[in-house]
């Protein structure tokens, strides 16, 4: 195997590296189904040769991680209520007296969709009719027509692998939006990394693709909703309400269907190389720049995944466009993008490997001499995980456009995130901040990337793209780690949030703790997370919150966090019968 080979190339003394290794080389842990921590027993007492490491304690974890997902997977699936037409929803939502969710795919952070736990909301699946694509004709301001499609407010983009319970698959690629546009040759201009997500999700939170180009929000023309007094509203692209509720975070309704412009098929060519950090879009030029800036407003699609770590500092960049003509093809091969880590590297090994590390920083009192051997073994595995070649292909956008498709993000690849966007113009301030950050060793232990991306400006006036094109700081956790993710995000929030204008944050990602205060005292940049905050970010934001009382005056839709993050005084008891719409 891969680490078997490396152990040959650069023989290492005896020591934890080797156990990893073995550990890592055995093909029988290729999927977490065959994975025996028997075996993995057997082969660490077999070669274990430095006890300073509490294996038994790393494969104790390994072994919880395994069953926790699994057992998520089966809570997650089974116990959401199913909402399949209008009429049961009307029901539903008239009946609740808890707050009500709609869960898309579940990929935000837990706060933007529930409450603390099951017993407090209302939490709703939509299926049936909600999950609906119908093909039309509209016609523009000129009369000229253009072709739509009309999907139901549940459907998924692509595939959602964890909608299914022992007896059904809810989300299958033949219901699958981008499948049923493929069959018609039709298009969307962009999607995001992933595509498990639903229409109404997506849109909720202001998702976007890597594009300054291409905005998805673009080619959305209307949408319907159910507001908080049963009425649906049609909110047509131009209008404040339109505006107001495309990014609302589900506090203003239940999207129940949104209607989005459709363009022809068309191709795309991509290409992706790992470059040292001092050769790639992240080196400053003489002029005091970094090319990232113009890479971000020139290039119709790209992202780039950074490894911070000192010893690693390797960029993994990523380029695409559309196919214009025969000549834009030549030098790349025909076939769907292969993510390098789903190619190669068994996402269980990855698990294991990130779960080594936590272990491994989580020592207490290591001696620094050992610590810094532990970090030198880190980076010399990041190194080699991130060795590939130069990928360059062409083929539909649906198989180029979405990379991390192909990683078991709902599983062993489970990864938090908090994302910041900032306007393209503070390109150089942000990397700027991110070096500064990471010129401390330790700092970038713990994540394993940054990705940096853009998006083009978007009508939504809670979007974070709203009146701007930006550049987007997207920082990972891996949700397995055991240490605190909030810890760890708040030294973002503190240096990168507090430190660079006119941030503002993604909103299914990690947010900072409402109320509390982020930057530094010494710095005099200190600030609270709160709703004056948020006012100073979002122009928008007193007519945002009106349009919300409107829509739903009993707060049907609001969760205690949205309550306290948006200063919203408790509604009046709800009346819902004499509130409803028959
Ligand atoms: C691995 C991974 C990759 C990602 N990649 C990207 C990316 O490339 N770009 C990007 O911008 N973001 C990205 N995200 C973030 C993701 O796009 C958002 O979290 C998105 O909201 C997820 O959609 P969902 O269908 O899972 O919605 P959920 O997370 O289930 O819901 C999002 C919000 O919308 C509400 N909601 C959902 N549907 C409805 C409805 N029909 N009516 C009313 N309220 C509703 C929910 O209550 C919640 O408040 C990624 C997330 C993950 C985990």
């Amino acid at each position: 195997m891969l680490l078997r080979a490396f152990q040959t190339k650069f023989p290492l003394k005896p020591n934890n590296f080797s156990l990893l290794s073995s550990f890592f080389s055995q093909s029988r842990f290729h999927s977490l189904k065959s994975f025996s921590i028997q075996e993995l027993k057997n082969e660490y007492e077999k070669n274990a040769i430095s006890k300073k490491l509490p294996w038994a304690k790393i494969i104790a974890d390994f072994e919880k991680l395994k069953k926790d997902i699994e057992l998520d997977k089966v809570r997650e699936s089974q116990k959401i209520p199913r909402i399949n037409d209008i009429q049961e929803l009307h029901t539903e939502i008239k009946n609740s007296k808890k707050p009500i969710r709609i869960i898309g795919a579940g990929h935000s952070a837990a706060t933007a969709i529930f409450s603390g736990n099951s017993e407090n909301d209302t939490r709703l699946k939509l299926d049936g009719t909600f999950r609906s694509v119908k093909f039309s004709k509209e016609k523009d301001n000129n009369g000229n027509e253009f072709d739509v499609v009309t999907v139901g407010g549940g459907c998924n983009l692509g595939v959602d692998p964890l909608d299914r319970d022992f007896l059904h698959i809810y989300s299958t690629v033949e219901n699958s939006l981008i499948e049923q546009l493929s069959k018609k040759s039709y298009a969307l201009p962009i999607v995001g990394g992933i595509t498990h997500q639903t229409i109404g999700g997506f849109m909720l939170t202001g998702s976007a693709g890597g594009s300054l180009k291409h905005g998805f929000a673009d080619c959305i023309q209307s949408f319907k909703f159910m507001n908080g007094k049963g009425e649906i509203i049609h909110a047509k692209r131009g209008t404040d309400i339109f505006e107001a509720v495309g990014v609302s975070m589900g506090l203003m309704g239940v999207i129940t269907e949104v209607t989005l412009k459709l363009e022809p098929n068309y191709q795309v060519r991509a290409q992706e190389e790992v470059k040292e950090k001092k050769d790639s879009w992240l080196n400053k030029t003489k002029a005091g720049d970094y090319p990232l800036e113009n890479v971000l407003k020139n290039t119709e699609y790209m992202h780039l995944n950074w490894i911070p770590l000192k010893d690693v500092d390797k960029v993994m960049q990523w380029e695409a466009a559309r196919i214009k003509c025969e000549e834009d093809k030549k030098g790349y091969k025909q076939g769907p993008y292969q993510h390098p880590m789903a190619k190669w590297i068994d996402s269980s090994e990855v698990a294991l490997f990130f779960t080594i590390i936590d272990s491994i920083l989580r020592q207490e009192n290591v001696p620094p001499i050992i610590l810094k051997q532990e970090i030198n073994t880190i980076a010399f595995l990041y190194r080699k995980f991130t060795d590939y070649k130069l990928q360059k292909c062409w083929e539909d956008w649906d198989k180029i456009l979405p990379t991390e498709d192909q990683i078991p993000v709902d599983s062993t690849m489970q990864t938090l995130f908090t994302e910041i966007w900032f306007p393209v113009e503070h390109t150089t301030k942000l990397i700027d901040a991110l070096d500064e950050f990471y010129q401390d060793k330790f700092a970038a232990l713990g994540n394993y990337a940054v990705e940096l991306y853009g998006a083009k400006s978007s009508p939504f006036w809670l979007s974070p793209a709203y009146g701007r094109d930006v550049i987007r700081v997207d920082l990972f956790w891996w949700k397995h780690n055991k240490s605190d993710p909030v810890k760890f995000f708040q030294k973002f929030f503190d240096r990168i949030l507090a430190e660079i204008p006119d941030g503002r944050l993604h909103w299914g990602k990690y947010m900072p703790i409402v109320n509390h205060p982020f930057g530094s005292v010494h710095k005099g940049n200190q600030r609270i997370f709160n709703l004056d905050y948020l006012k100073q970010q979002y122009p928008k934001m007193n007519e945002w919150l009106k349009i919300r009382e409107e829509m739903d005056p009993n707060q049907l839709f609001v969760t205690p966090y949205w309550r306290n993050l948006f200063n919203l005084q408790a509604a009046p008891k709800p009346t819902f019968s004499q509130q409803f719409k028959p």
